[in-house]
């Protein structure tokens, strides 16, 4: 038996028949770009998020870097972002001009230390952004005070929160904006690459609307320097197919999630994923940590279950940002989660039988020697 570490394809089996029909509207349209499949996903996961609008783009870094742009941010501003967390938040801010600048995360939750971030705001922050990692909404009371108190914005990274919610409301309506990834791995995954931004601001909304497009708003009028960052009429077409499924399959993982706690609870060496007042998770990932990470994961790997690393090496360590001269020891906490976290499959089509294997295989590794 082979538990694979995410199974893609009976994910988007369940729903071959609506996908079928999808692409039969869509030719039968005759309309490829920026036509009324978008405008009707849009509006379905506005109001699936709670917020007034949302904008279809390429893909998750677009949404975050496009908001960025639309607030003005560039050279010579910085935006707080998570020392913990994937390249995509921290690129976005490269991508605007500006530049990042880390904060730790709380050990427990994985997401940014609101009790950390007043202290790296400067006269040059413009905004936070604030990733609910692993599908675990970030502490967006606290961060939305400190926001308020600096005059600075709040960008949501929901890549991984597609339907999570913060003292029950849901992630995209949490901050100024938010910018959501539907790459085919998330929790509300499209067939190829897909994002989305939500907001409330009229403004933002129009601007946006404009920069993911040529900045133009009639055709072969461009008001500003645009991007070319739009969502097909086909990916829209079938994510409005796969949004109805989302609430079920995230209950789904609820369930696994549960299961993978109960069941290793009193496993010593292993610290298993915490959930804050105030937060239902989307439990995009079940990440446990471990000192013995790598014999951990290799001895799962002999026993066919996948697993993978979310993430080997922070930001500020990738080779890509040696320019901003961090080094080893500069983001402890961060550095030492890299180190030891481990993601378990917690796909939504997986049996409670396939989740008792995972967890039967997570045992004998931590058998006594008798
Ligand atoms: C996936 C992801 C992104 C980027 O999304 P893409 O669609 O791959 O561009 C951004 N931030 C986080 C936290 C992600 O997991």
């Amino acid at each position: 038996m082979t538990i694979p570490f995410l199974d893609l394809k009976s994910i988007n089996l369940q729903d071959k028949a609506t996908f079928h029909d999808a692409l039969e509207r869509v030719l039968e349209s005759g309309w490829l770009i920026m036509g009324r499949e978008m405008a009707v996903f849009e509006a379905a996961f506005a109001n699936y998020c709670g917020s007034t609008y949302a904008l279809g783009v390429g893909n998750g870094l677009e949404a975050l870097h496009l908001v960025l742009r639309a607030w003005g941010i560039g050279p010579g501003d910085e935006v707080i972002v998570p020392a913990n967390t994937y390249i995509a938040t921290w690129l976005a801010v490269t991508y605007a001009g500006a530049t990042p600048v880390p904060v730790e995360p709380v050990d427990r939750t994985f997401n940014i230390d609101p009790a950390l971030i007043e202290a790296a705001i400067t006269p040059r922050t413009k905004a936070i952004v604030a990733v609910h990692l692993y599908g675990q909404p970030a502490d967006m009371d606290t961060i939305g005070d400190i926001a308020r108190r600096h005059g600075i914005k709040i960008l949501e990274d929901a890549a991984q929160a597609q339907g999570a919610r913060w003292r029950g409301r849901r992630t995209g309506a949490l901050g100024d904006a938010a910018g959501f990834s539907f790459y085919p791995g998330k929790n509300l995954g499209a067939l190829g690459d897909a994002g989305a931004i939500t907001t409330d601001d009229a403004e933002l909304a129009q601007s946006l609307d404009m920069l993911r497009n040529y900045g133009s708003r009639h055709k072969y009028e461009n008001e500003v320097l645009g991007f070319n960052s739009r969502l097909d009429e086909l990916q829209a077409a079938f994510l409005s197919a796969k949004l109805p499924r989302l609430d079920a399959d995230n209950d789904r993982r609820t369930a696994i999630a549960a299961r993978y706690c109960e069941s290793l609870a009193d496993i010593e060496d292993l610290t298993l994923p915490y959930v804050a007042i105030g937060a239902e998770p989307a439990w995009h990932l079940f990440v446990i940590r471990s000192a013995r990470r790598g014999t951990l994961q290799q001895f799962l790997k002999k026993r066919d279950i996948g697993t993978l690393i979310h993430y080997p090496i922070p930001p500020h360590l990738q080779k890509a940002y040696s320019y901003l001269g961090y080094k080893l020891g500069d983001f402890p906490i961060s550095e030492a989660m890299h180190a030891e976290v481990l993601s378990l499959p917690i796909g939504p089509t997986m049996t409670d039988s396939d989740v008792d294997l995972v967890i039967d295989a997570i045992r004998a590794f931590h058998r006594p020697i008798s």
